[in-house]
């Protein structure tokens, strides 16, 4: 890589700044909630033109619906946007998958609609830094790279997907097939707010019990009832209790609906608990501890008790292979006078799974943000270039060969 192109590729990104600000604005004030499907393909339409950098052949991939269980005990279908894979130099040995989501927390009910600028260097807005920003960092990037030539000797994909707020249930398949093409994988996702990068990810699942019991009115035929509320409560207080029993595992009972008039027996309640998790022995562990549960549940006369869910964001351990792209990332990083520093957290990302599929990856490469989820969300507006030119370093360097040990041949557990 020629260290002229380099300067003018930092020097045209910063010239860009407030471009990535209008181009974030225009993204984010676009509604693309998980279940707004019009607002999905809204913003997939837009991405399709907008990202469509030349030379990348895009793809444009149906997904399937999502399929939950509803609080009346029976199946919803959601329909989801289109996974958008777009496809840079696919021809090199050397490959890298960059992947971040498009779809946000804020259903078109919510209150959070539109970008306003809170500072100078604050933007607040819907998605502004999950995962937007992250968008627009990837996008300004790219274009660097193709525009100075600082990367012709790698080839990448970008993989936006429509449903990772809603945990990926559509879009997951899609992500376990590219898994094996690459050498490693990138993500989007925002830094954490004090600028450190996520190492270590907790293991996350969501599920949901339903329990069909047996009607009958309170005061005539009370023993001949079976009380679906009763069940689930009891089940719930049970799981409750093993909060702790495995190092970092939580359980948290969030939602419960059932019943009805107080002079009937009720015969069904859904709950509903998200548990989190550090290992693969521990999810095996709550696995066969669920499976015990309701099998002695189901032995009630009466009653029929259902178990969805899994742990569908497996536990994303610091692997030699991830220390590996962590060392590559802080070298490219202290070129550039940033500094990286690392931290576990308990919330997970597609990174997860993508690591579950056997892609090793790092996930915090997006811009640097808070108030993520809530009214609050903002993002640094200095750091969507200073994070757009960690992305180029790290490209460049690996197109360039001096990443050589992030390519997948070397990348083996030692
Ligand atoms: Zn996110």
């Amino acid at each position: 890589m020629n260290a002229q192109d380099r300067t003018d590729a930092f020097a045209w990104l910063e010239t860009n700044q407030e471009n990535m600000v209008a181009d974030l604005i225009e993204l984010a004030n676009q509604n693309s909630g998980s279940d707004n499907l019009n607002g999905l393909l809204a913003v997939a339409d837009w991405l399709e033109d907008w990202f469509g950098i030349h030379p990348a052949v895009l793809h444009r991939i149906p997904l399937p619906p999502r399929r939950m269980v509803a609080d009346h005990g029976g199946t919803t279908i959601v329909e989801t946007g289109p996974a958008l894979r777009w496809d840079f130099q696919p021809n090199n040995p050397r490959r890298v998958l960059i992947a971040i989501h498009y779809d946000t927390v804020y259903g078109l009910d919510h209150p959070f609609q539109t970008c306003h600028r809170l500072t100078n260097d604050r933007l607040g807005g819907p998605g502004v830094a999950d995962a937007k920003g992250g968008i627009v960092v990837l996008r300004y990037a790219l274009q660097a790279l193709l525009r100075f030539s600082l990367a012709n000797d790698c080839g990448w994909t970008v993989l936006l997907n429509p449903d990772e707020e809603v945990g990926s249930n559509s879009s997951n398949q899609v992500m376990q097939d590219m898994a094996a093409d690459f050498d490693f994988g990138l993500l989007l996702e925002p830094c954490l707010p004090n600028g450190e990068f996520v190492s270590h990810r907790k293991g996350s699942g969501n599920f949901t019990m339903v329990i069909h019991g047996r009607s009958a009115h309170a005061g005539r035929d009370f023993h001949q009832g079976r009380n679906a509320v009763a069940k689930l409560c009891s089940l719930l207080s049970e799981i409750d209790q093993w909060n702790g029993l495995r190092s970092g595992l939580t359980i948290n009972v969030g939602r419960v609906v059932g019943g009805g008039p107080v002079n009937v027996v009720p015969d069904l309640a859904v709950g509903r608990f998200n548990v989190r998790l550090e290992d693969k022995e521990s999810e095996i562990w709550l696995e066969q501890k669920l499976q015990s549960l309701m099998a002695t549940a189901n032995q009630a006369e009466g009653f029929r008790c259902e178990l969805h869910g899994n742990i569908s964001s497996p536990a994303k351990p610091i692997t030699d292979q991830s220390k590996q792209i962590m060392i590559g990332i802080e070298e490219s990083a202290r070129e550039l006078g940033q500094v990286v520093s690392w931290r576990s957290t308990g919330g997970v990302c597609d990174g997860n799974k993508l690591a579950a599929a056997g892609l090793p990856n790092i996930d915090t490469l997006g811009p640097l943000g808070d108030g993520l989820h809530s009214a609050q969300e903002w993002v640094q507006v200095s750091s969507l270039v200073a994070k757009s030119k960690l992305l180029v370093e790290i490209l460049s360097r690996f197109s360039s060969g001096r990443l050589e040990s992030l390519e997948r041949s070397k990348l083996t557990n030692t």
